[in-house]
């Protein structure tokens, strides 16, 4: 390699020790007996963090992992910090595990639809092991059928899909199971932040943490989630890697009453309609569908957008989901995280947070105020919520594509259309920045993986841990040889 790497300060270690010791081989030999030395660094401990963790175990290879989380243990998380922790964003998810190659990524471009539905097939099973329910939802194909009739009628395309349903409570104990499988097999270190990734001769090298100690492994898998594509992307900048945009998905968080929603989520449990807006023609689509459940805000460093969940056991009388619509821009724009994060902070800025409005407001060019938001049949479950004007901070091409599609969406389920039905902003997705990646999840850099919806090439949990076990699956090969 010409010249040093900016992050090259675990390298210069590994550098200087060789310089002392004469043969290469006793140089490795004496690394590996070090503290900090591994055969494999994760960063991150959401779904791909461990599942990439639990393979490399079942190789019973008696390999020296380390897995570094930026957040917190189990015990000690937070339900205000979603994002953060043992299991990650998955922790307070709601849970639904989609089995479908179609729905929660762009794995297929890599591995194939064959490889994909075989290694969600292997995931759905280690869940069932650690507590999955048996329950699959989207069973009955007479009625997907007729659904899928009723949706194409009306400009909707819906993704049939089973779906196993955990709901937040069953992620808790199943995450506790996890956790315990992997306690003496692997290190585990919490709050530990990656802040700098290493490399030598254009290999991957180790680790820094943001309190100065360095790891040294030979093999990396960067798997820090929504949380961490941030500082993914400028880390991807400072070591040259290629990067490119994923859509950038805006809308906002829909809230009715259950029965509204009933002809949909009584035969999929969670539906994936599509729908191409008249007015821009953009690809819109229902997200993060939660029978019975609640809204919830989700904090950032410096802003908060929106999301849902439910929980297997407590039921709300309402139903959540959100409308995202996907727009990719042209040239010279390629920040698409700051883009979605300045919606996000109008939002919060005219609100001191989260907004809520009615429909008929909006409909009517009128902010909510909190006595019309009493006069509505539906009762925000989010209750900090402030009532305001969303069409203040959230671009007009966003508000027409989502319009367009509640409209059409209330001849499946109607009552969606309707003046109560409650809108929430702004719900943004920061997996817009995606890495330049091989089949096996390789970064341009040797022996540096990428898993997960930091890398931008999932967005959700069966993916998330199917691209886990990609990586761990091509290191496991590699260390084979
Ligand atoms: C409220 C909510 C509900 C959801 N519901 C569902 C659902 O029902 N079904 C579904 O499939 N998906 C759902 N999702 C999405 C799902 O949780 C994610 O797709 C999935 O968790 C992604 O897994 P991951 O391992 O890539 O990243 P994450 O789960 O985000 O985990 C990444 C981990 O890396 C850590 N980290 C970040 N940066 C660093 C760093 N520099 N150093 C060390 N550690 C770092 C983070 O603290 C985090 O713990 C939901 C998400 C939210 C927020």
């Amino acid at each position: 390699m010409a010249g040093k790497s900016a992050g090259s300060t675990c390298c210069e270690a590994i550098a200087s020790g060789r310089c002392k010791i004469a043969s290469v081989s006793i140089a490795i030999l004496r690394f590996k007996t070090m503290n900090n030395s591994y055969d494999v660094i994760i960063a991150g401990a959401g779904p791909a963090g461990i599942f990439a963790a639990l393979e490399l175990l079942s190789a019973k290879k008696n390999l020296k992992i380390l897995l570094l989380e930026k957040g917190e243990d189990l015990p000690d998380r937070k339900s205000n910090d979603i994002f953060q922790g043992w299991g990650g964003a998955g922790t307070f998810s709601d849970g639904k595990l989609n089995l479908s190659t179609g729905v929660g990524g762009f794995l297929n471009e890599y591995i194939g639809e064959d490889e994909l539905e075989s290694l969600i097939d292997y995931v759905d099973r280690i869940f069932l092991k650690y507590g999955a329910p048996a329950e699959l939802h989207g069973t009955d194909e007479e009625e997907v059928k007729r659904l899928e009739e009723i949706s194409a009628r009306n400009g909707l395309k819906l993704v049939p899909f089973k779906i196993r349903h955990l709901g937040t409570d069953r992620c808790f104990s199943l995450l506790k199971n996890l956790r315990e499988e992997v306690n003496a097999k692997i290190d585990i270190q919490f709050n530990a932040e990656a802040v700098e990734i290493c490399k030598q001769d254009h290999k991957a090298a180790g680790v820094k943490t943001s309190d100065g100690r360095e790891f040294l492994g030979d093999f990396v898998i960067l798997a820090p989630g929504r949380s961490g594509s941030h500082w993914l992307s400028e880390e991807s900048k400072r070591l040259g890697l290629s990067t490119g945009n994923n859509p950038v998905d805006i809308g906002v968080r829909v809230e009715v009453a259950a029965s509204i929603m009933r002809p949909i989520t009584d035969v999929m449990h969670e539906a994936k309609l599509l729908f191409y807006s008249k007015r821009f023609d953009d690809l819109v689509r229902t997200f993060c569908m939660n029978p019975y459940g609640v809204v919830v805000k989700e904090k950032h460093k410096d802003f908060c957008t929106v999301n849902g969940h439910s929980f297997s056991t407590k039921k709300t009388n309402n139903t959540n989901f959100a409308i995202l619509a996907s727009t990719t821009f042209t040239e010279p724009f390629h920040e698409p995280i700051a883009y979605g994060q300045y919606i996000a902070k109008l939002v919060n800025l005219l609100g001191e947070g989260i907004i809520v409005q009615r429909l008929g407001d909006l409909l009517q060019g009128r902010r909510s105020t909190p006595d019309r938001i009493k006069k509505g049949s539906v009762k925000p479950t989010l209750a900090d919520a402030t009532p305001g004007d969303l069409s203040f901070a959230i671009p007009y091409r966003y508000i027409a594509d989502i319009l367009e599609m509640l409209e059409a969406l209330d001849k499946v389920a109607p009552g969606v259309y309707s003046t109560s039905t409650l809108l929430y902003g702004a719900e943004v997705k920061f997996y817009s920045m995606r890495l330049k990646l091989t089949n096996n999840l390789e970064t341009e850099i040797k022996n540096l993986f990428a898993a997960g919806d930091g890398a931008g090439i999932t967005r959700g949990i069966i993916h998330a841990a199917v691209s886990g076990v990609v990586a761990a699956r091509e290191i496991l090969k590699r260390i084979g040889k």
